[in-house]
């Protein structure tokens, strides 16, 4: 089956298919409509005068929050909870959607808003960082080899190519991401633009401050193989030289016995004590492996949903995690 580069998300079955592998994360929400949190907000500034910016998914979220700070009107998408990439829109969120001053999204989490978007008036925030390609870890060649790639074709950037969406788990990405929100948030309210870059730098030092946690965190570790419930994490195994083992690419869609033993092999070479699991996935799958491998498992955030404090806590989370599963002396 040939793919077109641009795809119709939602007219095209296999379209769905694909963002599904790209990014997957969670429970199996097939309800058609989630709702947004502000859905009265239909117009591209509110009753203040403020410029209303829609941000896809609650990391985007909270950087437009960070960067607009009281200039701006930020509502979210995706509701707290819902699993986000099989997001339906419904007319009023489409509407809300192209009338905002800005909308920020990543392309390829969800087909719905990437379908939607006007492209003056959106962010797609992986534009402004080197992305990898989806799935990216120890398995790469066999789940791209599954996903259909043509021999001999380049894993990286291709137009129509499913990038790994992921970003936001690098907190150095995300840095370069909130750069650029101020700038394109400076653009559409030119009046407010020294305020969008001046909180656009500080966002920018939070994170690379986070950024430096981590690689401290994670630098001396007795283990540095991640087995995750699906593959999110591709970007912070990038950055922190971990490999990441995940279990699946779409966690709807259920590991194949075969696929379970080979993680379970790798994950008994690598020696590995934790099998990790979120919060949207049934933990039924790394509750098994682990039990064959003699691991535990424990909680790692994508957050792709909004967690219970803020991005920077749920990464801290994730950190205190990760040192504990891999076995890291800070
Ligand atoms: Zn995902």
């Amino acid at each position: 089956m040939s793919r077109t580069p641009r795809m119709l998300a939602g007219l095209v079955a296999g379209s769905a298919l694909l963002a599904a592998a790209a990014c997957g994360s969670g429970s199996a929400q097939t309800s058609g409509q989630t709702s947004s949190q502000s859905s009265s907000q239909s117009s591209s500034s509110d009753p203040d005068g403020r410029p209303a910016v829609v941000a896809a998914i609650y990391p985007l979220q909270w950087l437009s929050e960070q960067v607009g700070g009281p200039d701006a009107a930020v509502s979210v998408l995706t509701a707290p909870g819902v699993e986000p990439h099989d997001l339906e829109l419904g007319a009023q969120q489409v509407a809300q959607l192209q009338n905002a001053a800005l909308t920020v999204y990543v392309k390829g989490v969800q087909p719905a808003v990437d379908e939607a978007v006007t492209p003056e008036t959106s962010f797609d925030a992986a534009t402004a960082v080197t992305t990898l390609p989806a799935g990216e870890d120890a398995h790469a060649h066999e789940e791209d080899a599954a996903h259909g790639h043509e021999e001999g074709e380049q894993a990286h950037d291709h137009e129509g190519e499913a990038a790994d969406p992921h970003i936001w788990l690098d907190p150095s990405r995300l840095a370069t991401v909130a750069t650029k929100l101020g700038e394109r948030l400076a653009a559409a309210d030119p009046a407010h633009a020294q305020g969008y870059k001046d909180r656009a730098a500080r966002t920018a030092s939070a994170l690379t401050a986070l950024d430096q946690e981590f690689s401290k965190g994670l630098a001396t570790c007795t283990t540095r193989t991640m087995v995750t419930a699906h593959a999110a994490f591709g970007y912070l195994a990038d950055r922190y030289k971990l490999q990441q083992v995940g279990i699946t690419l779409d966690p709807e869609q259920e590991p194949s016995p075969a696929r379970l033993a080979q993680v379970a092999t790798a994950a008994k070479n690598a020696k590995v004590t934790t099998i990790f699991t979120e919060a949207l996935v049934n933990p039924k799958v790394a509750e098994v492996l682990a039990s064959e491998v003699g691991a535990r498992t424990a909680v790692l955030d994508p957050l792709e949903s909004k967690p219970s404090g803020d991005y920077p806590s749920a990464m801290r989370d994730n950190l205190k995690s990760l040192q504990t599963a891999l076995g890291c002396t800070a």
